[in-house]
Order: structure tokens, then C-alpha cells, then sequence
């Protein structure tokens, strides 16, 4: 099995192990999971094991003792992440494990969506008359309830993503790339707009990014949000680039015009499109990586340009992507 599909099966794993010890999806419960299914901490498995010796559930206070008295490597406590390697390799693996578990879950709600429509429009076709228009609106429903429960689920992974990412960071900086993060990037703004100066922000997402990590692995896809990071950040200087999460990034200009943050960003676009990227280990070429991106200008009201910038982003999404939008105030 390859790497990517045993990450599916052990984030899968996991949550049927917290449920089965009827453990909340915490940050911290879904790591002991790892760590335990995984044997990556050969201490917490025995000794999680012996408590669960003749079918007793772990409790809560368990996996909190086991995580703050495990020796090794757990991600968990202040001496464990006390002058630890920002992207170390098992809590790569454990993030890589969400991102995994997050596309199962966006996949199925395409899929449960698709084939909702699918037999509406055949119910359509088969008319009232008919016994299996019963059969067909009975299962319709069912579909729509398994679609509303993957919604829930998708939105408890990301939230849970989101926190594991948080824990991540240090106060101002995402780990991964090391750009300042997203809560950093709200408060800028705010000081900004505080101070009333006036300046452009752009939204910009990597162009079908979700290819790369199905492709290959998100480890992979990791360098290349690195190697993106890198480049908007050079390219942009003296502003400021933020990763404002996943593979969204916000570019803060501050005293700079719309039609200059266009040329700018522009130029920064086209130098992430000149880079061939390739895998480091195979050498194998990933192709052209580019970014969409949509620009707004701001005086007093931050989240107001954040807005009209991503919607300016979505209408670069659905004009073709790999470009940039922004409209001037007529
Ligand atoms: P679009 O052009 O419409 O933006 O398509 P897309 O594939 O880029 O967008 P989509 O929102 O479908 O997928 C984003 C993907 O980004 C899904 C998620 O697994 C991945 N992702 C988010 N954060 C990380 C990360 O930190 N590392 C890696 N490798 N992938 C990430
Ligand atoms: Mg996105
Ligand atoms: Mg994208």
C-alpha cells in the first residue's frame, strides 16, 4: 500500500479509536491515537494497552496522564515542544494525516451530492406513477442526510486541522513556511487601518493545488507551498505576505495603489509560473505550480477588502485561473 493510502487508513483509524473509547476528537486525543495505533511511542501503546486489558475504555484523564508522563516524542506538553524542530517529521506525518482525512470527507460530500441530483433527476424522468418513485424520494432523502452529516464531519476535521496548525505556530508565525500567520496578518490590518493609511490587500491560491498532494503526497505538496511562500515573499518585498491558511495567502500593501499592487502581484505571479519544480527524491517534474489572485484597496475597513479581494479571487478562479483581478472603483 503506498504511503498516502495507509495515512487514509490510520487517520480512519483513529477516529474509529476515539469513538470507541467514546474520546473527543481533540487535538491532543487524535495524537495519543496516532502515537497508539501507529506504535510510535512503544511506552504509550503498552501502557494504554494494560489499562485496556479485559475490554476497559480509556478515560479521558488516561490519555492525559499517558501524554504528559510519556517519554519520547508525543508533540504534547511544554517539554515536548520546547526548542523542538518547527516541522518535525511525525507531526508532518500527523498533519498530513487530517489533510488526508479532510479530502476523504470532501470527496464523499462531492460524490453524496452528485448522486443526490443524479436520482432526483431520475425521479423526474420516472414520474409519480410508478412504485420506484417511493423507493427513489425515500433513498434521496437518505442521501441528503448522509450529505448534511459529511457537511458536519468536514467541518469538525477542519476545525480540527485548524487547531493542530495553531498549535503549531508560534505566536505571529506559521510554521510551515514561516510567513507570519493569519491572526498576524488580521492584527496588521487593523493597526493599518487604525492609523488610516490607506493600502491594497490581495488574496491569492495556489491553482489546483489538491492535483499536487493526489499526485504526489502531501509532503510534496508541503515544499511546494514552501517554494511559493518563498517566492511571493521575495517578489513582494518590501510588503507583506501572510499565509492565511491551506493554500491561501493575503498580500498586505500598505500606501500602495491598486493599479501598483496589480503590477505587482502580477510580477510575482508570473515569477511563481517561471519556477519548474520538481520532487526532490525522483527528481520527477511537477509542472508549472500558479496562483490566482484578487486585489482590493482599503481605507478603514479591512474586512471589507478582504472580502471584495476573495471575491474578485473566485471570479479568477472561474474565469480560468492563473490570473489577476482588480476592478477599480468607478
Ligand atoms: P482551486 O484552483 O479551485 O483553488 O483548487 P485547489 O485544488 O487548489 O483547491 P481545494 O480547496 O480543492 O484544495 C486545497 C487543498 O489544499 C486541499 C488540502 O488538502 C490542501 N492543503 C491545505 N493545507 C495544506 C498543507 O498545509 N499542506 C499540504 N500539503 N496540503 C494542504
Ligand atoms: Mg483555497
Ligand atoms: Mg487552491
Amino acid at each position: 500500500m503506498d504511503r498516502k493510502k495507509i495515512n487514509r487508513k490510520t487517520a480512519q483509524e483513529a477516529i474509529r479509536f476515539l469513538d470507541a473509547n467514546m474520546l473527543d476528537a481533540t487535538p491532543t486525543n487524535y495524537t495519543f491515537a496516532y502515537l497508539y495505533l501507529t506504535g510510535a511511542n512503544g511506552w504509550i501503546r503498552k501502557q494504554a494497552d494494560g489499562i485496556m486489558d479485559g475490554g476497559v475504555r480509556l478515560a479521558q484523564k488516561d490519555v492525559d496522564d499517558l501524554m504528559n508522563m510519556a517519554p519520547g516524542e508525543t508533540g504534547h506538553g511544554a517539554a515536548a515542544t520546547a526548542n523542538k524542530p518547527a516541522d518535525d517529521e511525525q507531526q508532518a506525518s500527523l498533519r498530513h494525516q487530517m489533510l488526508s482525512f479532510s479530502d476523504i470527507t470532501a470527496t464523499a460530500l462531492a460524490n453524496a451530492g452528485d448522486f443526490g441530483r443524479d436520482l432526483a433527476q431520475s425521479a423526474e424522468q420516472i414520474g409519480t406513477e410508478s412504485n420506484l418513485a417511493g423507493l427513489i424520494g425515500a433513498m434521496i432523502e437518505r442521501t441528503a442526510d448522509m450529505e448534511r452529516r459529511l457537511a458536519e464531519t468536514r467541518q469538525e476535521t477542519e476545525r480540527l486541522r485548524q487547531d493542530l496548525d495553531a498549535a503549531r505556530d508560534d505566536a505571529t508565525r506559521d510554521a510551515l513556511t514561516n510567513l507570519p500567520n493569519r491572526r498576524e496578518i488580521d492584527r496588521k490590518l487593523r493597526v493599518f487601518a487604525n492609523e488610516g493609511t490607506p493600502m491594497a490587500v490581495a488574496f491569492c491560491d495556489i491553482d489546483h493545488f489538491k492535483s499536487i498532494n493526489d499526485r504526489f503526497g502531501h509532503a510534496v505538496g508541503d515544499r511546494v507551498l514552501k517554494a511559493v511562500a518563498e517566492t511571493l515573499a521575495q517578489t513582494m518585498e518590501p510588503h507583506i505576505v501572510g499565509r492565511f491558511g491551506g493554500e491561501e495567502f493575503v498580500v498586505v500593501l500598505p500606501d500602495v495603489d491598486g493599479d501598483t499592487a496589480f503590477a505587482l502581484v502580477e510580477k510575482a505571479r508570473t515569477a511563481v509560473g517561471a519556477r519548474t519544480m520538481r520532487v526532490r527524491d525522483t527528481d520527477e517534474v511537477i509542472g508549472q505550480v500558479t496562483f490566482s489572485a484578487g486585489i482590493a484597496t482599503c481605507r478603514d475597513d479591512p474586512e471589507d477588502a478582504l472580502r471584495q479581494a476573495d471575491g474578485l479571487l473566485y471570479e479568477a478562479k472561474n474565469s480560468g485561473r492563473n490570473r489577476t483581478i482588480y476592478k477599480a472603483a468607478a
